[in-house]
C-alpha cells in the first residue's frame, strides 16, 4: 500500500469508506425505541424513530406531549435540519436522542467524523504559516530585478482579470446547475440559519472586507485567524520588503524560503494521511446519509469540470487570440508537456521547470518574460483554484442550508476565493487547505469540507492544469504588451 501513488491510496480509502459506510447505512440506520427509564427529570416516557432521512422524537413532559422532527431536507423556515439546531431549540429532545435514540449507523458515523476531523484540523494547522511563507516567497523573488515595475503591473492585471473571470464562470455555473440542491439530503452538521447571519446591506458587506484587509493588529489576525487580513498584510510586507531591497530583502527572502521548505514538508506529510482521513470522513457521510450523497457529488464534479473547461477552452483562448495575437491551439500544443505534467502531478510548483522550458523553447516566449511571469504565477495566479473554491463553497452552502447563498454572500465568496487562490501554495490539495478562508467568511462549518475531500484529487489535477495554462497564456499576453515598450539590455538572455 505504501508504494502506491498517493492518489491511488486516496481512491482506495474512499472506496473502502463508501463500502463500509453504505453497508452500515443499509444495515443499521433505522432505530425505533420506547424509553420509560433513565430519562431527564420530569419526563415520564419518550419514543424515538431514527432513520437516515429523518428523526422523530416524542416525549411527555409534565402532562404535555411534544413531538420534534429533525429533517435535513426540510425547506421550512422553522424546520429543524440539524442535531445542533435540535440541541439549541429543544435541549430535552436532544438529550433523549443522544442517550437512547441514535441508530448504530449514526453512532459509528459520529465517531468516524471525530477521527476524520483530526485530519482536517491538521490541514487547518498548516494553512496560516503556509500562506504567509508561500506568498512572501513569491513576492520576494522579484527583489533585485531590473525594470520590473511595468511588467509587474501588467502581470498583476492579467492575473487579477483572469482569476476574476474564472470565479465568475464558476459562480454562474454553480447557480445554474445547483449541484447541492439536486438531492434532498443535506449534511448532519449545524450552523445558524442563513437568515440570521446576513441582514446587512451589500455596501456593509464590501466595506467589512475592506476593513479586514487593513488589520488593526496583524498578530491578532494570525491568532484568530482572519485570513483576509493575513493575506493583505503579507502582501504589504512583501511589497515593502522588495522596495527596501538590499541585504534586508535578501535576508527576509532566505528566511521565507527556509520557512516555506519546512511548511511544504509538513503539508506533504499531512497530505500523506489523506487516505485515512478520507476513509473516516466518507464512512461518516455515507453511514449517516446513505447513497443519495453520490448524486450530489456527481453534480458537483460536473459543475467544476464544466466551468474549468469553459475557462480553459473559451475565455483564455480568446484572451490569447485577441490580446497576445497567438493561435490558441498551436500555443496549447507547445505547452502540452507542462499541461500534462500539471495534470499528473497536481502541483504548479512541481511543474514550474517544465512550464519554463515549454514557454521558452516550444512557445518562443523570451526568458526575460518567462522567468518573471511564471514563478510569480505558480505562486499567486491560480484561476482553476479560484474557480474551484467558489464552486465548492457554494455547493457546500447549498447542501448545508438547502438553498443558494444570496448575492451579498456570493460576493464575499468571490473576493475571498480570489484571495485564497493568491495565497494557495502550488502543491497538491493546497486549494482544499485554503478553503477554510471562504468557509469562515460566510460562516459555514469547516467540517463540511469532508464531503468534497473524496473527489478533491481528480479536481485538483484538472484545476492545476488550468492554473498552469493560465500562467502560460499570461507569458504570451505580457510579452505582447511588453513588446511595444523599450527592452532592457539583458532582455534576451539565453533560455535556461
Ligand atoms: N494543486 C494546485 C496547484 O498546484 C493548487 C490547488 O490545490 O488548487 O496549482
Amino acid at each position: 500500500m505504501r508504494n502506491l501513488a498517493l492518489h491511488w491510496q486516496i481512491l482506495i480509502g474512499m472506496i473502502a469508506g463508501c463500502c463500509i459506510g453504505l453497508a452500515l447505512n443499509m444495515a443499521a440506520s433505522e432505530r425505533s425505541v420506547k424509553i420509560t427509564s433513565d430519562l431527564p427529570a420530569g419526563i415520564v416516557e419518550a419514543e424515538v424513530n431514527d432513520s437516515s432521512s429523518r428523526t422523530v422524537i416524542r416525549y411527555r413532559h409534565e402532562q404535555q406531549e411534544t413531538i420534534v422532527t429533525v429533517d435535513p431536507s426540510s425547506r421550512s423556515k422553522d424546520g429543524i435540519r440539524t442535531y445542533k439546531q435540535l440541541a439549541q431549540q429543544d435541549p430535552l429532545a436532544s438529550q433523549i436522542y443522544n442517550q437512547h435514540g441514535k441508530s448504530i449507523a449514526k453512532q459509528v458515523g459520529g465517531w468516524c467524523q471525530k477521527i476524520g476531523g483530526l485530519f482536517l484540523r491538521m490541514l487547518q494547522m498548516v494553512s496560516v504559516p503556509l500562506i504567509i511563507t508561500s506568498l512572501l516567497s513569491g513576492i520576494l523573488s522579484l527583489s533585485g530585478r531590473q525594470g520590473v515595475g511595468k511588467m509587474f503591473k501588467r502581470t498583476l492585471s492579467y492575473y487579477l482579470t483572469t482569476s476574476l473571470l474564472a470565479i465568475l464562470t464558476g459562480l454562474l455555473l454553480v447557480n445554474l446547475i445547483r449541484p447541492g440542491l439536486q438531492t434532498t439530503n443535506s449534511l448532519p452538521t449545524g450552523a445558524p440559519s442563513i437568515d440570521e447571519t446576513h441582514q446587512t446591506s451589500l455596501i456593509d458587506v464590501i466595506f467589512a472586507q475592506i476593513e479586514a484587509a487593513i488589520p488593526s493588529n496583524p498578530l491578532a489576525a494570525i491568532t484568530q485567524p482572519n485570513f483576509l487580513s493575513i493575506i493583505a498584510f503579507t502582501i504589504i510586507f512583501g511589497v515593502f520588503a522588495v522596495r527596501t531591497g538590499g541585504t534586508t530583502a535578501a535576508r527576509i527572502h532566505d528566511l521565507t524560503n527556509a520557512g516555506l521548505d519546512v511548511m511544504m514538508a509538513i503539508t506533504t506529510a499531512i497530505i500523506r494521511l489523506a487516505p485515512i482521513g478520507v476513509f473516516f470522513l466518507i464512512t461518516a457521510v455515507l453511514a449517516t446519509q446513505g447513497s443519495s450523497v453520490f448524486k450530489s457529488l456527481g453534480w458537483y464534479v460536473l459543475t467544476v469540470a464544466t466551468a474549468l473547461l469553459i475557462h480553459a477552452c473559451i475565455t483564455l483562448p480568446l484572451i490569447l487570440k485577441f490580446i497576445a495575437k497567438r493561435q490558441p491551439l498551436e500555443y496549447a500544443r507547445a505547452m502540452s508537456p507542462a499541461l500534462l505534467t500539471a495534470f499528473s502531478s497536481a502541483s504548479s510548483n512541481g511543474t514550474l521547470p517544465v512550464t519554463l522550458t515549454s514557454v521558452e523553447q516550444r512557445a518562443g516566449v523570451s526568458n526575460r518574460t518567462g522567468s518573471f511571469v511564471l514563478p510569480l504565477g505558480a505562486t499567486i495566479n491560480m484561476d482553476g483554484t479560484a474557480l474551484y473554491e467558489a464552486v465548492a463553497v457554494l455547493f457546500i452552502a447549498q447542501l448545508h442550508y438547502g438553498y443558494n447563498l444570496p448575492l451579498s454572500q456570493q460576493i464575499i465568496v468571490a473576493i475571498t476565493a480570489l484571495l485564497a487562490s493568491i495565497g494557495a501554495a502550488g502543491i497538491p490539495h493546497a486549494g482544499l487547505v485554503m478553503m477554510v478562508i471562504i468557509l469562515q467568511a460566510v460562516g459555514l462549518p469547516l467540517e463540511m469540507q469532508g464531503i468534497i475531500l473524496a473527489v478533491d484529487r481528480v479536481l485538483d489535477m484538472a484545476r492545476t492544469s488550468v492554473n498552469v495554462w493560465s500562467d502560460s497564456c499570461g507569458c504570451a499576453v505580457v510579452e505582447a504588451l511588453d513588446s511595444q515598450a523599450p527592452q532592457p539590455m539583458n532582455a534576451n538572455e539565453p533560455a535556461s
